[in-house]
């Protein structure tokens, strides 16, 4: 069980990130496209096209970075931080220390990494649970047989 005071320390650093993060994300961008001055050749200009590449590269991991930041923030927030989303067990404190926003445990990551069309099971199931709650909901209360008797 995480305490608290540690999930509540983790929040804010993961919010401290987030914001590290959406200001690099757009120094980054506005740094797209220019080159870095000094002398042109061919070389030179093959150069700043590998660094462009390599800083698109580094946004995409940022913008990748502050999604897995809102989801564990968002998981702190419903209180199934710590929790596997791809089986449903725990995550060890120590991978928590290392990857602070990850939702997968050791297992399930190697799994995902080994395999292209890994799907979380845990998820998926509970998800379609949860669509199948909000339907009934959405379609109102079930038709009740005897009620429908009784009216009559
Ligand atoms: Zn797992």
């Amino acid at each position: 069980m995480i305490r608290r005071d540690a999930l509540l320390r983790l929040y804010n650093s993961l919010l401290a990130r987030r914001e590290e993060l959406l200001n690099q994300l757009s120094s980054d961008m506005t740094g797209l496209g220019g080159s870095q001055g000094g002398s042109r050749d061919e070389a030179d200009a093959a150069f700043d096209s590998d660094n462009d590449e390599i800083n698109s590269t580094l946004a995409e991991r940022d913008s990748e970075e502050l999604t897995e930041i809102d989801q564990a923030l968002m998981r702190l927030k419903k209180g199934t931080y710590g929790r596997c989303e791809g089986c449903g067990g725990k995550i060890s404190a120590k991978r928590l220390n290392a990857l602070p926003y990850s939702s997968l445990c050791i297992d399930c990551q190697r799994e995902k990494e080994e395999q292209p069309d890994w799907e979380p099971r845990f998820l998926a199931s509970r998800y379609t649970h949860l669509g199948e709650v909000r339907r009934q909901a959405d379609d109102g209360p079930e038709i009740n047989i005897s009620k429908l008797q009784f009216d009559n």
